[in-house]
């Protein structure tokens, strides 16, 4: 049944839970280990630093500043470790906390690990100048210049700076996101200049066999998935899938459909509602990867993605020609069935955020009238003539939400009329609370659709977002 809002009705009467939820089960564990993880580390690291005399050292002025600057030092490599281990695309990680949430994290803790180094900068030069601030700029060059290793950790925290400044929003904003990632790829040079430093003076790496294997064994976890996941596995799975574009489809108002089709014994494994980064080899444009849901639901052997046409990268997708040889990195993000808990769903989209939704609403596994999809959208709806098809095959009920936002806060189109959105959307749905909700659109819209499920007593848990980051 397709209807337009205000005709809306009830979804149907809810039935007993039937998402199996071992996947999402599985994911919440993992999340749990890694957050445990990552405290146990930061304990341990302080507890070394306290057991080898780091807490009878802050009794004195000089050698407490030094003291406290090599404990900010430890938290701040750990930190930073952990921070690359967060961007390697690890499965185990990318399953259990979707991308979105990752990048949020990482953003976190590399703000702190950065003002923690900061922080170890200056303490530890301060002491090493005998608690004398007049002699710090002196005993800085001193440190950098004789001490083993400094000038080369001089130069991996310039490359931080350099990847800190330009991410503070305000910055990002003014820069191509091409020129921002290539920026950002210096973070890792950054990390690796900063080794030296830490084997060759400090104490609290090599103190103990145990503080060694800590650290190396951290150490060599970020390098190894950065090449392993960032590097290996997408080259092999790029080569093992030997995905071609096979046609270019024109939707609407400037949305293009890419079908691509891979080698029969590819064995290509992606879920409706993921994403993959794709570089379409068609020229000179192929060193800059985009990211794209699959907007229909994969065969394994087949993909469709459609996009939105904002920029260069996917103005050139309409030009591309059958038989285009495509690079793949992914699968990617945690909207797809992993994530369910519910036997019954809502998916709420806007936009040409539709996309994996729309691959959601044909791959997802619900009786009829378990699955709602509400699209916002200005202009002419996306995907309209398949949604109306899903609606009809597999009792998909679909919301039409036309218009644009109506007001600051409000995630519905201003074709709707005067109803707030809790009350709107508790009357079109209104066992929502019981339902896993996947929602794609723009970051603030989403938090708005966020904000609105809330308040209508969904559990956190059951709400799985993915935004394109506009
Ligand atoms: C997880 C994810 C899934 C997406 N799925 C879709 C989809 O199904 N359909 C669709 O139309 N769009 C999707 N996008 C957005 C799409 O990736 C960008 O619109 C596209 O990369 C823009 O590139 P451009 O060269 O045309 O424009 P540009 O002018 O280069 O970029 C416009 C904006 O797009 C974003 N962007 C550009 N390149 C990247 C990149 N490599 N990684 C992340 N963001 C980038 C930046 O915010 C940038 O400001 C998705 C984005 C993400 C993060």
């Amino acid at each position: 049944m397709t209807t337009s809002a205000a005709a809306a009705r009830p979804a149907a009467v809810p039935r007993a839970g039937r998402g199996s939820g071992a996947r999402a089960r599985l994911d919440a564990g993992v999340r749990l280990a890694a957050l445990a993880g990552l405290w146990a580390s930061l304990l341990l690291v302080t507890y070394w630093w306290a057991s080898g005399g780091g807490v009878q050292d802050l009794s004195g002025w000089a050698a407490g500043l030094t003291s406290a600057g090599r404990l900010t030092g430890l938290l701040a490599a750990d930190l930073l470790l952990v921070q690359v281990l967060l961007m390697a695309r690890v499965p185990v990680l990318e399953h259990a906390f979707g991308q979105d949430r990752l990048a949020r994290i990482h953003r976190l803790t590399g703000f702190s690990s950065f003002s923690l180094m900061m922080t170890h900068i200056g303490l530890i030069t301060w002491g090493y100048a005998a608690g004398e601030l007049g002699r710090t700029p002196a005993t800085l060059w001193d440190l950098t210049v004789d001490y083993p290793g400094m000038l080369l950790a001089a130069a991996g925290t310039g490359c931080l700076v350099l990847v800190v400044v330009t991410s503070v929003r305000a910055a990002r904003r003014r820069l191509r996101y091409e020129s921002w990632h290539l920026l950002h790829l210096y973070a890792y040079l950054g990390a690796g200049l900063a080794l030296p430093h830490q084997l060759w003076t400090g104490q609290d790496f090599l103190a103990s066999p145990a503080r060694t294997v800590f650290w190396w064994g951290l150490w060599l976890a970020a390098v190894g998935a950065v090449l392993g996941w960032r590097v290996a596995l997408p080259a092999w799975r790029s080569v093992r899938a030997g995905l071609r574009v096979t046609s270019v489809v024109a939707e609407d108002d400037g949305v293009v459909s890419v079908h691509l089709a891979g080698r029969r014994d590819g064995r290509f494994r992606v879920e409706a509602g993921q994403f993959c980064t794709f570089r379409f080899l068609d020229g000179p444009g192929w060193t800059r990867a985009h990211p794209y849901s699959l907007s229909a639901a994969p065969d394994g052997r087949a993909l469709r993605i459609t996009a939105k046409v904002v920029g260069d990268g996917s103005a050139a997708l309409g030009a591309l020609r059958p038989g285009t040889r495509v690079l793949i990195e992914g699968p990617y993000g945690r909207l797809s069935a992993r994530a369910r808990t519910r036997a019954r769903v809502a998916l709420i989209g806007a936009g040409v955020g539709i996309t994996p939704l729309r691959a959601l609403a044909e791959a997802l596994d619900y009786a009829p009238g378990d699955a709602v999809l509400l699209h916002r959208y200005t202009g002419t709806p996306l995907f309209a003539a398949e949604l109306n098809a899903l609606a009809a095959e597999r009792g998909l009920q679909v919301l039409w939400l036309p218009g644009h936002r109506r007001e600051p806060g409000s995630w519905l189109g201003d074709g709707i009329g005067p109803a707030d959105d809790l009350a709107a959307l508790t009357s079109w749905v209104p066992d929502i609370a019981d339902r896993d909700v996947y929602v794609c659109g723009p970051e603030p819209w989403a938090d708005d659709v966020r904000r609105t499920t809330q308040a209508a007593g969904l559990p956190a848990d059951q709400f799985h977002v993915e935004s394109f980051g506009w």
